[in-house]
């Protein structure tokens, strides 16, 4: 399947159309402003301006307006060559500056001087006459393209002002940039809008503290998240389905230190590879260096190589949630996506060659399965190959072959649609990324799938073939979340907190009216919980009319706070809690409970066997 290039669309043209009519709406309001630069971006468009006086984002809707005003004027726009350089410095001195010169043209001049001698410079014309007879006009030194006429521009927005550097360059002027966006229909500019708006508020860095996941604190450290209980829960649903899927599917569990002495990763190869994304290294008076774990491979390469192997051992899938430390910039840290600690679902499978290829579906159907449970049915499969002519890939040719078809093969016979992107190969094998789309359509590369050839080289690892003679096995690394922390940072956000039922960090919240229906609901927590209490003394003045009931283990808090019902309901509805149990007089009496879904709402009174029957689909 081929896309589109954004860069050869419509839209990038309508977008870069828009920047030059916003700079000609602030070219008539603000007499002296010198432009800059005005390209069109992913989400939109910018142009960098040098304002004679700063300018605040209340005065973005009158130049928005500006713009609306020139657009209806449908000013054709024109693409023009200039027939020499010099051509080309009077039309930026006379007709792009409107006749202001030389003290707005500095930095069209500059630009001009960048263009490549024998390059064609050409420039972008709009203009028309308006009701009053006077000619409005824009020229701006441009390589285009753009679209036919401003007429077009219908759908956009001035979205912020923002401070940038003249070439990037910090030692150069700070110039104002203003960021819009347009779109080619109404409809798409509102999703666009309304999904914005959305982002903020799903924010998993603000919905974590609001529900209590998980924190940062400066006296840690950047980047080191700290997992408040709810986040913990969640955290542990995921690894146990995780772990129960793995286990099915033959994988074993190892667990493995957060430090090794660094000769285990010079080995690797790591030392040389991934230096600058290692922690300051650590040394003992026995001059030993230690360094702390950015990757769990080489431990689980370990583990292999630790037994003889024979052919019919193969394949062997060490698994575990093993925790690393990547040396992240401070300015390249956000909330869970980016950290410094952070847990993979890892797992090594070690292969012979001849299975390969029902590994690797083995693993890719794991992933599905994961991505399906998950709720996350949006994605995109992208097959990472080597980049025909380079030599910065280890390994035979052969091999490479071998695994690319495999992975191709593997996603045929799975009906798996996926994109080949050649040089998007790691250095050792091909790879296979899934890249999800979530709710508001925004996409996050997440779960990885790895073919490696290096490390099995490089540690000398074997089995014994079927011919006693020994045999290189082929490495497979895989992580289906990728990491932990970033799929509950992604899932935070498709969710917007309302996990579900599954997942949810307290899945039922029962909430006792007064005071005397305490006790009432700790049993029915307990019952809930499947440990219900075993010793009732005899002369306890509540006997509760409930049999035992057959529970999965639920997740259950209670709110014994002397706060109103009401009161109680709203805070478990604010918390995001799937159900919600409302205990009182006759509940007690009856053996029931009131049950209440946080979008259902009422679903009235029922016993707990009932409940739990119709929450048993949802786990
Ligand atoms: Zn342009
Ligand atoms: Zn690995």
């Amino acid at each position: 399947m081929t896309h589109e290039r954004y860069e050869d669309s419509h839209l990038y043209r309508l977008r870069h159309s828009a920047a030059h009519l916003m700079a000609q709406a602030i070219t008539e309001m603000y007499p002296g402003a010198r432009l800059a630069i005005g390209p069109p971006i992913e989400n939109g468009f910018y142009y960098d301006i040098d304002f004679p006086e700063p300018v605040s984002e209340n005065e973005l809707k009158g130049i928005e307006n500006r713009m609306r005003e020139l657009a209806k004027l449908n000013q054709p726009i024109e693409r023009k060559v200039a027939a020499s350089r010099d051509e080309a410095k009077r039309v930026i001195m006379e007709e792009c500056t409107l006749g202001q010169g030389e003290a707005v043209a500095h930095y069209k001049l500059e630009l001009l001087d960048m263009v490549p001698e024998g390059e064609e410079i050409s420039f972008y014309d709009q203009q028309a006459t308006d009701k009053k007879g006077e000619l409005r006009r824009f020229i701006d030194l441009c390589r285009g393209p753009h679209i036919e006429s401003t007429g077009e521009i219908k759908h956009f927005k001035l979205m912020s002002l923002a401070g940038a550097y003249w070439r990037g360059d910090v030692k150069q002027k700070q110039l104002t940039r203003i960021y819009g966006t347009a779109f080619e229909t109404k409809e798409d500019l509102e999703l666009y809008l309304h999904n914005l708006e959305e982002a903020k508020k799903r924010d998993h860095r603000k919905l974590g503290r609001e529900l209590g996941l998980f924190m940062f604190s400066e006296r840690v450290g950047q980047g080191l998240p700290l997992w408040l209980p709810k986040g913990a829960a969640l955290r542990d649903a995921l690894c146990d389905f995780l772990k129960e899927e793995q286990t099915r599917r033959g994988y074993e569990g190892v667990v493995t230190p957060n430090i090794a002495n660094a000769k285990l990763y010079e080995k690797s190869g790591h030392l040389l590879t991934y230096r600058d994304k290692m922690f300051p290294f650590m040394e003992d008076e026995e001059k030993e260096t230690f360094v702390l774990k950015p990757m769990n491979c080489p431990f689980h390469i370990e583990i292999y190589s630790s037994s003889l192997r024979s052919y019919r051992d193969l394949p062997v899938r060490l698994a575990e949630f093993g925790t690393v430390y990547r040396y992240e910039q401070s300015g390249e840290l956000a909330g869970m996506l980016r950290v410094r600690g952070f847990t993979q679902d890892d797992a090594h499978l070690f292969v012979r060659p001849d299975q390969l290829l029902a590994e690797f579906k083995g693993v890719v159907d794991l992933m599905m399965a994961v991505l399906k449970k998950l709720g996350l049915n949006e994605y995109r499969v992208r097959v990472g190959t080597k980049e025909p002519s380079s030599d910065k890939y280890v390994g035979h040719d052969e091999n490479w072959q071998l695994a690319e078809s495999a992975i191709k093969q593997a996603c045929d016979e799975l009906g798996l649609e996926y994109e080949v992107s050649p040089g998007d190969a790691a250095f050792y094998g091909p790879k296979l990324d899934l890249i999800i789309k979530d709710a508001l359509g925004r996409e996050w590369q997440m779960g990885t799938v790895q073919v490696d050839y290096n490390l099995p080289e490089r540690f000398d690892l074997e089995y014994i073939g079927e011919d006693s003679k020994p045999h290189r096995p082929i490495m497979i690394h895989r992580a289906p979340f990728g990491s932990l922390e970033r799929m509950i940072g992604l899932l935070t956000e498709q969710y917007a907190g309302a996990f579900p039922f599954w997942l949810a960090p307290v899945q039922v919240a029962i909430l006792p009216i007064a005071d005397r229906h305490v006790e009432y609901a700790k049993h029915v927590a307990e019952q809930l919980q499947g440990f219900p209490s075993q010793v009732v003394a005899e002369d306890e003045q509540v006997a509760f009319a409930t049999e035992t009931v057959d529970s999965p283990g639920l997740r259950v808090s209670i709110d014994g706070s002397r706060q109103t019902l009401g009161k109680k309901i709203r805070e478990a509805q604010r918390a995001k809690v799937p159900f919600m149990m409302i205990v009182g007089d006759n509940d007690a009496e009856a053996g029931t409970v009131g049950v209440r879904d946080r979008e259902e709402g009422d679903l009235g009174a029922m016993s707990l066997t009932e409940f739990v029957a119709r929450i048993r689909p949802m786990l």
